[in-house]
């Protein structure tokens, strides 16, 4: 089958590989769409450490083609979203309602059992978090689908795979927004985009967005945004004059910078939250005044994965896209086939797509 790999750093192709079929616990999907997300890129690059060569991809929806042995989640023809983060049930975190958490599994790029299914020449080939899904099939724990209606769109459903799920999980789940909040997000891509939507369906009277770019500000009011400020002035006397000089009850960040960092922490107002969902590189560091904390009772809170429960939120998720609530199709601004992912990647870090999204026809 053909699958997107990324053989070393800083280099990928489309090229061949083998695939074995599901052992026992696990499925083979025939992948209908992936997005293309930041932490692809960041496999790519070397931000996210990986073993390589690697089938990139974490992000997607498709249909089960075959189940192993001892699967009872799915069967044969069933649509399913994948997600990166298996949920056992059984661990320390699944039991105490953090499945977003789940150790079930190290994301070594083997499958739950230490092993792979992706070969080359007789070769391991590695699967980025269990899925690997840049790619027309992809064998994954079954503890990692979860079944969908079968009307809804393979796009919007990949999209809430990763991106959607971290966004607008981090403003209704992680930070829990309330009606009437006032809210300022730090980056306004995919994900911030995301945070925007869910801030605006959690009913936030004030919508802050934050980019560099015009151009991604003006798309993030398409998506909920009240106002917006650039990143390049003094985003944070912008966003205190436009809160009265408080701050924001949640402020988010998205990129994963650390100064963007600084800025999101500075712009919580007294008592409020910090949220922080961008994934920056191991070793950089940001800073807070040792005296800020204590004397301001602000909380700087870690995102992962937007909180999820993925086996009751994606379909929530889907069921806030059906009844119009959730924008997904206005996220989609791209599609690509599997030979076009070099593009797909070109204008990813170009930052032309709210998301772009790979159909494997
Ligand atoms: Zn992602
Ligand atoms: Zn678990």
């Amino acid at each position: 089958m053909k699958a997107v790999v990324a053989t070393e750093r800083d280099r990928f192709e489309v090229m061949n590989v083998d695939l074995d079929p599901p052992n026992a616990g696990e499925v083979l999907v025939k992948m209908v769409a992936t997005g293309v997300c930041h932490s692809d890129l960041s496999i790519i690059n070397g931000t996210i450490p990986s073993p390589f060569p690697v089938v990139l991809g974490h992000e997607g929806a498709g249909i089960v083609e075959q189940i192993g042995d001892e699967v009872t989640q799915v069967a044969p023809g069933d649509h399913v979203v994948l997600s990166f983060i298996p949920q056992c049930g059984e661990c320390y975190h699944c039991a105490h309602g953090q499945p977003f958490l789940c150790t079930a599994g190290k994301p070594d790029g083997c499958q739950l059992d230490g092993t792979t299914r992706v070969h080359r020449d007789g070769d391991a080939v590695f699967v980025m978090s269990f899925l690997g899904n840049m790619a027309e099939y992809a064998v994954v724990p079954a503890i990692c689908v979860v079944p969908i209606e079968k009307t809804i769109d393979f796009k919007a459903a990949a999209l809430v795979g990763c991106g959607v799920t971290t966004g607008v999980g981090a403003a209704i789940k992680t930070a829990a927004v309330h009606p009437g909040a006032t809210v300022a997000v730090f980056g306004c891509g995919g994900v911030g985009v995301s945070v925007i939507q869910g801030a605006r369906i959690a009913g936030a009277k004030q919508i802050i967005a934050v980019d560099l770019s015009a151009e991604k500000m003006e798309n993030a009011r398409r998506f909920g945004a009240t106002h917006t400020v650039t990143a390049g002035g003094d985003p944070v006397r912008e966003v205190m004059e436009l809160t009265a000089g408080f701050g924001v009850d949640f402020s988010f960040e998205v990129i994963g910078h650390p100064s963007t960092i600084e800025s999101c922490i500075k712009c919580a107002r007294r008592g409020g939250n910090a949220v922080l969902v961008g994934v920056g590189r191991a070793q950089e560091r940001f800073s807070v005044s040792s005296l800020i904390l204590p004397l301001t009772a602000k909380n700087i809170v870690g995102c992962m994965y937007g909180s999820v429960n993925f086996k009751a939120d994606f379909p929530m998720y889907l069921d806030l896209y059906r009844t119009g609530a959730l924008d997904l199709d206005g996220m989609v601004s791209r599609t690509y086939s599997l030979d076009e992912v070099p593009q797909a990647f070109a204008d990813l870090e170009r930052g032309v797509n709210t998301r772009g999204v790979i159909l494997h026809g």
